[in-house]
């Protein structure tokens, strides 16, 4: 993998004001927009097709738009129930397949429920079903990586600690780190400079060149002591604030991919494109 000096952004899913309604259109709006990457939505299911995902990759290539996706949302690898584990199992299957079809480099997925499993239990059945991902992924050649993203719900199995963990003890898993999840389930304090800088110096310490790699999700979260309700746009109560982020990016020379998932995708995705550029030049 060719690494990246910088930091790439992008909308989740298609742009609003994007004339089109399909992949490819949304990927040429990118380009025109100035975005460099664009989460694939798969979250209710993966329709995409080998012939179009391999379409959609070549034209990505040639607008340089990094492309993701995020694995469809009925999945809960920490169910005992085989049938409910084999379907979850397939969902992330099928979005690495399109993803990997597309030239992605990761689909993102959220892990499951603890249910009434302690946490350990979870994290058990959570690896196995995993694991046996991985092997048929292998098995076929599909190369991509599966994100476990930081989760924002408590009842939710996949807290930053965790997630590290299985990135630790599986090959093909990395991180999706979303800020504002860490903020919502209390996983992490995000509020100033520092306090990401911290963040980072744990995940360069645990999964050592991940932060030259990274891929997050940021936008501002809205919560209650069972942790996220909604994700809200950028500026509205600065929970977690971007500036201090994209500054403290900018300064350590960190790379990876940032998909907005504000109620405002790519407004906010070009507003921190163009705070993560004012910094960058402020460096020099
Ligand atoms: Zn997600």
């Amino acid at each position: 993998m060719t690494e990246e000096k910088q930091v790439r952004f992008g909308p989740a899913g298609i742009p609003a004001q994007c004339k089109g309604t399909g992949t490819l259109d949304g990927v040429k709006c990118c380009a025109e927009l100035g975005l460099t990457a664009m989460e694939m939505e798969f979250v209710r299911g993966v329709r995409m097709k080998e012939p179009q995902a391999t379409a959609i990759g070549i034209e990505a290539k040639k607008l340089d738009i990094s492309l993701s996706s995020h694995a469809p949302y009925y999945i809960n690898l920490c169910s005992t129930d085989e049938v409910k584990a084999a379907n979850s199992r397939r969902h992330i299957y099928e979005a690495a397949k399109a993803t990997f079809h597309a030239g992605g480099r990761i689909t993102v997925f959220h892990s499951g429920y603890y249910q009434d499993f302690t946490k350990e239990e979870a994290y058990k059945i959570a690896k196995k079903n995993l694991l046996e991902t991985e092997e048929k992924l292998k098995q076929e050649n599909i190369k991509c990586v599966l994100g476990a993203e930081t989760v924002g719900k408590k009842s939710q199995f996949g807290g930053l600690l965790e997630v590290i963990k299985l990135a630790q003890e599986i090959e093909t898993v990395q991180p999706v780190i979303d800020f504002s999840h860490l903020v919502a389930r209390a996983d992490f304090p995000l509020k100033t400079e520092a306090d990401f800088k911290k963040l980072f110096d744990l995940l360069e310490k645990e999964l050592g060149d991940y932060v030259k790699h990274f891929h997050g999700h940021f936008q501002e979260v809205n919560y209650s002591d069972k942790g996220e309700l909604n994700h809200l746009k950028l500026g509205t109560k600065d929970e977690p604030p971007y500036k201090p982020f994209m500054k403290m990016l900018a300064d350590n020379g960190y790379s990876g991919t940032i998909i907005s998932e504000s109620p405002i995708i790519e407004e906010d995705a070009i507003k921190m494109k163009q705070e993560y550029e004012k910094q960058l030049k402020n460096k020099k």
